[in-house]
């Protein structure tokens, strides 16, 4: 199941994902449901070994924009973009997905595919403003959870006058 092309319409803001320069934020868009993730052995697997529910999460990010309950972690993107757009989210804050809605992270964590946590990782679009719109995450991702739309920063930016 594709990220929905149209989740700024049909989803609503759950959260702001801050970076700790105070300057670099992305949007999260929920409520999300259970898709391809929850249908992968090994997602499945790493979540019960966690002992962590595996539960909707929505999507990270707006022009750039990753459906966390289809990512199966397999680091594609993470290893193809050429700005280093993306990175592991646990490699920063190893909390369970659903809590990173309103997290602030540092920046620093990994942007090398062998470098998930496991296989409950996700790629975050951290940098998402660094997107030169090359389309090579897009057409990498086993799953289809990504969509890339320069033309989506009006969502951006009417979420961001809005969202509190
Ligand atoms: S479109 Fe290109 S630059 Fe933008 S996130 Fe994807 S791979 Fe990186
Ligand atoms: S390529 Fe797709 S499935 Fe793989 S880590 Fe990136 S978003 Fe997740």
């Amino acid at each position: 199941m594709p990220i929905d092309r149209y989740f700024p319409r049909n989803h609503q803001v759950i959260g702001k994902h801050r970076h700790s320069d105070g300057q670099h934020y992305h949007f999260v868009w929920g409520p999300g449901r259970l898709a391809d993730a929850a249908e992968n052995k090994d997602v499945i697997a790493a979540y019960a070994a966690r002992n962590e529910e595996l539960v909707p999460i929505g999507v990270h990010g707006t022009m750039v924009a990753v459906d966390w309950d289809c990512c199966i972690a397999d680091g594609s993107c993470i290893d193809v973009c050429p700005v280093k757009l993306y990175q592991w989210y646990r490699t920063d804050n190893d909390v369970p997905a659903v809590d990173m809605a309103n997290a602030t992270s540092n920046g620093v964590g990994s942007t090398n595919k062998e470098d998930r946590v496991d296989y409950t990782d996700k790629s975050e679009p951290i940098r998402e403003q660094d997107c030169i719109y090359c389309m090579a995450c897009v057409a990498v991702c086993p799953t289809q959870s990504i969509k890339v739309e320069q033309s989506n920063t009006e969502f951006h930016e009417q979420a961001s006058q809005t969202f509190t």
